[in-house]
């Protein structure tokens, strides 16, 4: 084992903080045969991120972890600074999940001095998140990229929570002849429906009441659906209507769009992707939900 990799308690996976410690374990692990599994996280990690984990566990032979907070993927006034950074418990929970190998660099080690190459994003990376937070995926698919590049992961698994992203990679992996599987997993919520993420525990006691809004607006427009309604702007307006009488009122999109390409559909039909982008408080949850027979 290199110096950069470490394993803790014999419970916790092998940590590498360096490239070149990393693709030395993957070498080896590739010339014997392996099947590769790869989640990309920025770490704070939640039963969300660990069904990935799962998912890659079950799936081959040896599941890499990446836990790195993206500086291109933030905005200039986003929460870059403060985004939670745990890796002691990351590394215990990933340890219990039998996760083989944790990739977690400084940023210096991803993004050299100097750096100054990126991926220019797929045509679906322009509504939604794309139009609100200028940039972001040109981050994403970035450091995507160059994780695919660094782990020559067989599969990736990624949450459905973020559903832009992931056809965001879907289309970068296909436009770019990438040869990765790309796996999307359910999204994982808290008993009341609010969607898990590493944001929620920005939350105080009132904002999270308010926080599970979001994902009963979701639901409003499912039964909108399964009752019949396909016009658009009735479902919108009784979405915010949720999202409003919750006290929520700084909505960045309530969308129905087609699930493939992101554009605006009306009417409604079924396998439509319904997605919300709110902040409570001051802070910005995202949800999704595909309506209907997906
Ligand atoms: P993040 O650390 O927020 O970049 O997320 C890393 C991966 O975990 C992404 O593929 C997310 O879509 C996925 N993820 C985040 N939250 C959830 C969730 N609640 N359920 C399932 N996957 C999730």
């Amino acid at each position: 084992m290199t110096s950069s990799a470490s394993r803790g308690r014999p419970d916790s996976p092998r940590v590498v903080t360096d490239s070149a410690a990393l693709s030395q374990v993957l070498r080896k692990a590739r010339t014997g045969g392996k099947v590769i599994g790869l989640v990309p996280t920025m770490g704070a990690l939640h039963a969300g991120h660990l069904s990935l984990v799962r998912a890659s566990v079950a799936a081959c032979d040896l599941t890499v972890v990446t836990i790195f907070v993206n500086p291109t993927q933030f905005g200039p006034n986003e929460d870059f600074t403060r985004y939670p950074r745990t890796l002691e418990a990351d590394l215990q929970m990933l340890g219990r999940e039998q996760a083989d190998l944790v990739f977690a660099p400084a940023a210096d080690q991803v993004y050299r001095a100097g750096f100054s190459t990126y991926v220019e994003p797929p045509d679906v990376a322009q509504p939604l998140e794309g139009r609100c937070r200028p940039g972001h995926f040109r981050g994403v698919a970035t450091i995507v990229l160059k994780l695919f590049h660094l782990i020559p992961a067989d599969v990736a698994f990624f949450g459905q929570k973020d559903y832009q992203q992931v056809r965001v990679i879907q289309a970068m992996v296909a436009d770019l002849d990438v040869p990765i599987r790309v796996v999307i997993c359910p999204t994982v919520r808290d008993p009341d429906g609010l969607a898990l993420s590493s944001r929620n525990r920005y939350l105080n006691a009132t904002e999270r009441r308010q926080a599970v809004a979001i994902s009963r607006s979701l639901a409003r427009a499912e039964e909108l659906v399964r009752d019949g309604e396909r016009c658009a702007a009735t479902i919108h307006s009784a979405m915010r209507a949720v999202l409003t009488s919750a006290g929520i009122e700084r909505v960045d999109y309530v969308a129905l769009v087609d699930p493939l390409t992101l554009t605006d559909v009306d009417p409604v039909p079924d396998g439509t992707m319904a997605l919300v982008a709110a902040f409570v408080g001051g802070t910005r949850l995202i949800d999704n939900r595909q309506l209907g027979k997906g």
